[in-house]
């Protein structure tokens, strides 16, 4: 990079740290970072028990289905730039579903037992389509290291960031998410569903039932580490109404078979 391009990206940026849009990662490094985090959970099984494939392949077709009919939706920005691998993680008693940058997406057995029909695990994977897709992990590592990462996304190339990306894309799938990519988050699950035939404010069902079944003492891991920003269920209902989204499909024999399988 030509030092005078390099001066303009730190002015611009600095200019435009207090807002979220500001990403100084290319897609690239998102899709870098995303492969890196997948390459530390499938060496971790111990943490990150995926389920096999081999004698799944019933439940995996099923699950990335649904990402590919949101995929298919029209809407997501970065369809044909990230992966969007979807795997399984083999545990019962996590009730969460997240995201890296680049599109890797994890969904735990907790989650897909834990809900009651289709589009809401539809709304849910929205939700985490969304985080990737609006790339809220890069631009929260901007806000968060602010000039110190700009000055490693420069250098980066000139072979001095592998270990640098390293100790960021450990932190990634701990790192919980602020209120305005959540808001985020939950509008353009609905937005993903609208095209489709799935009823679109799925992922506001799943937030019904999350808060009719929280108990307060030990919140289910979903909430850790994507915060409720507040009137989210009224915000996704609202939201599938002003989009006109007519789509009525819940599937939900489908996916009680599904469950059984598990
Ligand atoms: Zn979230």
């Amino acid at each position: 990079m030509r030092f005078s391009t390099f001066l303009i990206l730190i002015i611009t940026t600095v200019a435009g740290l207090g807002c979220s849009k500001v990403n100084v990662f290319s897609l690239d490094r998102d899709r870098e970072l995303g492969a890196q985090v997948n390459a530390e959970i499938l060496a971790n099984p111990a943490e990150y028990p995926v389920l096999p494939e081999r004698g799944n392949e019933e439940v995996y077709r099923y699950i990335r289905g649904i990402t590919t009919t949101l995929l298919n939706s029209g809407k997501v920005k970065n369809r044909d730039e990230f992966l969007w691998e979807v795997r399984i993680i083999n545990d019962d008693a996590t009730l969460n579903a997240f995201a890296t940058p680049g599109g890797y997406i994890y969904v735990y057995t907790g989650l897909i037992k834990y809900l009651d029909s289709e589009e809401q695990l539809a709304g849910v994977m929205g939700h985490e389509i969304a985080h990737a897709d609006l790339r809220h992990s890069t631009k929260a590592l901007t806000k968060q290291y602010g000039l110190s990462v700009l000055l490693q996304a420069a250098t980066i190339g000139g072979g001095a960031g592998a270990g640098q990306l390293g100790e960021i894309a450990a932190g990634l799938t701990t790192l919980s998410f602020g209120r305005a990519a959540e808001t985020e988050a939950d509008s353009y699950s609905v937005v993903y569903m609208c095209p489709t035939s799935y009823e679109a404010d799925g992922a506001a069902d799943f937030f019904i039932k999350l808060n009719a079944s929280s108990n307060g003492d030990r919140p289910p891991a979903f909430l850790s580490t994507h915060p409720n920003p507040g009137n989210r269920v009224e915000n996704i209902q609202e939201q599938a109404k002003e989009l006109g989204c007519s789509g009525t499909a819940t599937n939900k024999a489908a996916y009680d078979r599904i469950k059984a399988l598990l």
